[in-house]
């Protein structure tokens, strides 16, 4: 399977004010603007309170990338408080939903059920939808973490066509690689769960659509093993936190792995 893109993002959770997101976008537009768009889907994934002047520095700076929100709620509009609707995320020009972020569901208690009611809904709306997935530390020590993949899959995907399936993408996040305290999996265990992965959603989906949605890895991405993670079958791409943060380092991180997959992706035409 040829891979067609290289996907590459940050999510900077709940650090950065407007003024530090521009900042940061700024300097990351500066340093990213020679990259072959047509190789690299490159996006960020700010506060809410940043997305609409985010969206303006980029249109006025001409830039490709990306722009997404961490969570919206199913609903179109109503007694939802301090929720915020897919038409209010279009109106500031967001383009992808991030769903089921680790902290989503264990801190604020999301279910996979909930997860599939965004999903439907982003796809409705015509976003990229991010669906993250990963198994806990104790899933994993009993062994089941193919299973627990497999469910959020198929619950988090369920009712939805292999033609709406065109807008998905998958970041495969173990819980206990994520974060200050975790610990990033190893090359070879993140391949073998993006293979899982990559299985469950030709079953979904068929051979040709399962093999097209883009499976990214995240969970401690760091300068040192960027370079090991998307020389693996299957990663299409790194979700990355604390490591892309700094403008300067994330684009370190872009010009380390982007010859590498293009080397990869050479081979295997
Ligand atoms: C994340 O929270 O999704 C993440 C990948 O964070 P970090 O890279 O900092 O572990």
């Amino acid at each position: 399977m040829i891979k067609k893109k290289l996907f590459l993002g940050t999510n900077t959770k709940m650090y950065k004010t407007i003024s530090e997101t521009l900042e940061y976008l700024s300097d990351l537009i500066t340093l990213t603007s020679d990259i072959d768009w047509d190789d690299v889907e490159l996006f960020v994934i700010p506060s809410f309170t940043s997305l609409e002047s985010a969206g303006k520095l980029l249109r006025e700076r001409g830039s490709r990338i990306s722009l997404g929100a961490q969570n919206m709620c199913w609903e179109e509009s109503g007694q939802f408080t301090g929720e915020i609707s897919p038409i209010m995320l279009k109106e500031v020009g967001t383009g992808i939903i991030e769903i089921g972020h680790s902290e989503r569901r264990h801190i604020f208690g999301e279910t996979d059920q909930q997860e599939n009611l965004k999903v439907k809904c982003a796809l409705k709306h015509n976003f990229k939808a991010l669906l993250c997935i990963g198994e806990t530390l104790e899933q994993k020590n009993y062994d089941i973490s193919d299973e627990v993949l497999s469910m959020q899959l198929k619950i988090g995907l369920h009712g939805i066509s292999a033609r709406q399936a065109g807008n998905l993408w998958i970041a495969y996040e173990p819980v206990w690689a994520i974060g200050v305290n975790g610990i990033p999996a190893t090359k070879e265990y993140a391949a073998m769960k993006h293979k899982t992965i990559r299985g469950v959603l030709c079953r979904l989906f068929g051979e040709t659509t399962g093999n097209s949605i883009p499976i990214l890895y995240g969970g401690s991405v760091n300068n040192q093993n960027a370079a090991d993670l998307i020389s693996m079958p299957d990663i299409d791409g790194l979700f990355i936190g604390r490591s892309a943060w700094n403008a300067e380092n994330f684009n370190k991180i872009i010009r380390t792995v982007y010859p590498l997959w293009k080397a990869s992706r050479a081979e295997l035409k």
